[in-house]
């Protein structure tokens, strides 16, 4: 093995090693609280489901023990057992090395490789999710949706790929540059139709229906300077009880999304609290923000890809051939290899990115208790969502501020009451 391979080997095991820890002293901490109700909680859930909520977290942390352990033995087992190079040049002595061949590689390994996770998301969904009563999703909603992500992947992502490796042949060394501006300029485009076309794919999108609700909404969107045109119900009790709302679209595309089961379980001022408090990530910039980082990730990417991919000793860690040129089969292995590794490295930045968004969280909040002018609405919204959704009310300080984009229910009341 070449030094470089020792190293992503390490990594990787690395990475599975840190989340098994971080399971089990989430699984320890989340268990000294198994018996009782904590004193702060006692408003918020009943005994009966406070100990559901503990078994929804300890069996999802075994689950994912499973997973994670599974993943990180199929990336070994990918990367170092020669599968890769060998796939690479079957492909290219069948099909040849054009650009359309090329993309047609990566396509076909991407969907390979994602099949080994399917069953692990059939349990996750039928089994787990079935068990605490969430999941709504019929197997063939389940099949018909994987199939509608395949198509959509042949349609969008296929054309994509082919147009990046045209960009390598037609600019040379600056490559790079070029595939990331279209690539981040075909994501914003994906983001802007989404509502229109990809969504309503999935789900069924229902104007709010006419009356004192819909004009509360509505009231609420101009008081706080967010015009919109449409406020939707979507049908997400289709897939799973749990609840969300959020908006989508820019411009005059932009639309509020409320899942229905929010409103099941939501009063109006509640809902509203919710309402107010998305509106906030909005007002906030939070989104904007988020989008620069996300572009300038796709930046970065392909700088390192396109730097990668002169480096004879990333090719050879790895089994293949290494060629210097800018033909399309030159960089392809780069590329692939890097899909495969960026989460490994990834993985160590999250935990920033959570804080980050923990901090949006935080002024969302206090945007809505502004909007609403009083705070108990959506402290009673997030205790109620923390209920019927069986949320960790105790994780490990060091697992939540590791994986958590949100704050704890504790955290977020904290502030409110205190005014952060
Ligand atoms: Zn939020």
């Amino acid at each position: 093995m070449s030094p470089f391979a020792i190293i992503a080997l390490a990594l990787i095991l690395a990475r599975a090693v840190t989340e098994l820890w971080l399971s089990r002293l989430n699984q320890c901490h989340v268990r000294t609280h198994r018996n009782e109700v904590p004193p702060v909680f006692r408003g918020v859930m009943d005994e009966s489901t406070y100990r559901r909520s503990i078994d929804y977290t300890l069996v999802k942390n075994r689950f994912g023990n499973i997973v994670n352990v599974f993943d990180a033995a199929m990336l070994v087992a990918v990367l170092f057992s020669g599968l890769l190079p060998w796939a690479f040049g079957k492909f290219s002595a069948s099909f040849g090395i054009s650009i359309l061949a090329m993309a047609g590689f990566l396509f076909v390994t991407g969907i390979a490789l994602s099949i080994p996770g399917l069953p692990f998301a059939w349990y996750a969904q039928f089994k787990i999710e079935e068990r605490f009563g969430f999941n709504t999703t019929t197997t063939k909603t389940w099949i018909a949706d994987r199939l509608k992500g395949l198509l959509i992947a042949a349609l969008l992502g296929y054309p994509l790929l082919v147009l990046v490796l045209k960009l390598i042949e037609w600019t040379g060394a600056s490559w790079w540059l070029w595939a990331a501006a279209v690539v981040v300029a075909f994501q914003l485009l994906v983001l802007l139709v989404a509502p229109a076309i990809i969504m309503p794919l999935f789900n069924k999108f229902t104007p709010l229906a006419e009356g004192a609700f819909r004009e509360r909404l509505f009231a609420l969107a101009r008081r706080t300077g967010f015009p919109t045109r449409s406020i939707e119900v979507m049908d997400g009790s289709k897939r799973s009880r749990h609840s969300n709302a959020f908006f989508t679209g820019f411009g005059r595309f932009r639309k509020i999304v409320l899942f229905d089961t929010l409103i099941a379980q939501l009063t109006e001022p509640e809902v509203e609290s919710v309402l107010a408090h998305e509106i906030g990530h909005y007002k906030k910039r939070h989104i904007i923000k988020m989008l620069s980082v996300s572009i300038a990730e796709v930046f970065v990417a392909f700088a390192a890809i396109a730097w990668l991919a002169r480096q004879q000793w990333f090719y050879r860690a790895f089994g293949f051939e290494h060629q210097t040129g800018f033909a399309a089969a030159d960089i392809v292995p780069a590329m692939l290899l890097f899909a495969l590794l960026a989460e490994t490295l990834g993985f160590w930045f999250s935990p920033l990115i959570h804080i980050w968004s923990r901090r949006f969280e935080y002024e969302a909040d206090a945007f809505a208790r502004v909007a609403m002018g009083e705070k108990q609405s959506l402290i009673q919204a997030l205790r109620k969502l923390s209920e019927k959704n069986l949320s960790n009310l105790t994780p490990h300080p060091l697992y939540s501020g590791f994986y958590y984009s949100h704050p704890t229910l504790l955290e977020r009341e904290h502030a409110l009451q205190g005014g952060k």
